[in-house]
């Protein structure tokens, strides 16, 4: 009874229904651009709209202005592989979106985030430690 009332009113609300599904989209990847990492600050068609791309999960991924901006009526993949920040693995969880898959497409992008600087720091002394260890 709940859930059909909500329906209902989200229904006479399309605005608020709108709303609130792009902020879940944002709040899926963390606010981060699906292509490049950055702060998402809208919402992309992979499949453009001028192609008949429908305003559904499946084709709506958070990206930052830059990438929806240059991206424009482009094919997503096209468009993805030729740009400098190109990583396969978030191009993977792209496709995995598309393909309603968030779940795989979210551990994918994680697995894409780039590691900070201090723990690839802290990696690399601990290799120096192990080789002079091996050394003597
Ligand atoms: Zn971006």
């Amino acid at each position: 009874m709940h859930n059909r009332d909500a329906v209902f009113l989200e229904d006479l609300c399309p605005k608020l229904r709108n709303r609130r599904w792009r902020k879940s989209l944002h709040e899926f990847t963390g606010n981060s651009c699906i292509y490049c990492g950055k702060t998402s600050e809208s919402i992309d068609h992979v499949l453009p709209r001028s192609r008949g791309g429908l305003s559904i999960t499946e084709n709506c991924v958070p990206a930052c202005l830059s990438c929806n901006g240059s991206k424009t009526d482009n094919d997503a993949f096209e468009w993805y592989r030729k740009q400098r920040f190109y990583d396969p693995r978030r191009s993977m969880a792209i496709k995995a979106w598309t393909e309603g898959d968030i779940l795989l497409a979210l551990r994918l992008l994680k697995w894409a985030q780039p590691k900070p600087i201090e723990s690839f720091k802290k990696s690399k002394s601990k290799f120096n430690v192990d080789y002079h260890w091996q050394a003597a």
